[in-house]
């Protein structure tokens, strides 16, 4: 399958049930594309099973809780629409993405709550994020833009309007031949890549930023979850940019960029060490577990 993402064969399954990929669309005047009034996922199935399918389900309800709006569909039901979105096309292996929006209807203004709560789950076949990064260790911009407050914007939700500074970050990033940017936060402290979360290693010991302004990630936890199970010391704390300079290893986690090691930050060099790849060999085996 290839082609532009709204040209190409397969179903999307849409409010409720499967229609042609081609005809999965929303009007112009779709609440969602002028006020960021959406909510995601991203997952991925291996082999016929999508790994924390349900926790991404829950994950979902609950963005669209932090914006104000009732996903009108429960868990379960969320859970069986991936599945018949996946066998419809029949994939075991692909990534998975679940969209609610506030739709179009009648309000146009700010607030939308005479406007359908609308979900669609869609998905591709989508190989390593970081592309030969996986191996190598992917280079990094740092971003000049920060994750924000949590008093300013609901940072625990996983939602559109948060990625609007990750697309930039992103752009700038590649546009230096990097393959993704970390960000800082408001304060300053480490935060996360624009698509991922990040540990450092420093004398066989783990660190990563509290996830405080940012999305605890699904695959942050199970990997912190998997370090402890190997009797390794995690600190999850504020990390300053200064002490880039003293990590020895560095990897970036995520649904899509799995565990990913990082070569390079701005100008800081890490090794992709024995670490590093135990935890994305382990994460690779337990996806299929
Ligand atoms: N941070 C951001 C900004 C993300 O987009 C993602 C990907 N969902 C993550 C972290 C990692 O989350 P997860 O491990 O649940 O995929």
């Amino acid at each position: 399958m290839a082609g532009a993402y709204d040209d190409r064969d397969g179903k999307i399954w849409m409010d409720g049930k499967l229609v042609e990929w081609r005809d999965a669309k929303v009007h112009i005047l779709t609440h969602a594309l002028h006020y960021a009034s959406s909510v995601f996922e991203g997952e991925r199935c291996y082999d016929g099973k999508i790994f924390k399918g349900v926790e991404h389900s829950i994950r979902l309800r609950k963005s669209a809780e932090l914006l104000d709006f009732e996903i009108p569909y429960s868990v379960e039901e969320i859970e069986a629409a991936k599945y018949a979105m996946l066998a419809a096309n029949g994939w075991t292996n692909a990534y998975v993405r679940a969209i609610a929006w506030r739709g179009a209807g009648d309000d146009m203004g700010v607030s939308a709550r005479r406007n359908p709560v609308r979900l669609a789950i869609a998905g591709w076949e989508w190989g390593n994020y970081y592309g030969d990064a996986k191996m190598k260790g992917a280079k990094l911009d740092i971003s000049k833009w920060r994750r924000p407050d949590p008093k300013t914007i609901p940072s625990a939700a996983k939602a559109a309007g948060l990625y609007m500074i990750c697309t930039m970050s992103k752009h700038a990033a590649e546009a230096k031949g990097c393959s993704d940017a970390l960000m800082m936060d408001y304060r300053g402290y480490v935060a996360e890549a624009t698509g991922a979360n990040v540990f450092f290693v420093k004398n066989g010991e783990v660190h990563t930023p509290l996830p405080d302004c940012f999305l605890n990630g699904l695959t942050r936890q199970t990997v912190i979850e998997m370090l402890k199970g190997k009797g390794i010391t995690v600190h999850e704390r504020h990390i300053e940019p200064v002490e880039l300079a003293g990590f020895e290893q560095c990897w970036l986690t995520g649904t899509a960029a799995e565990v990913t090691p990082v070569g390079k930050i701005g100008d800081f060099h890490f090794e992709v060490g024995a670490l590093t790849r135990d935890v994305a060999e382990s994460y690779e085996k337990l996806v299929r577990a």
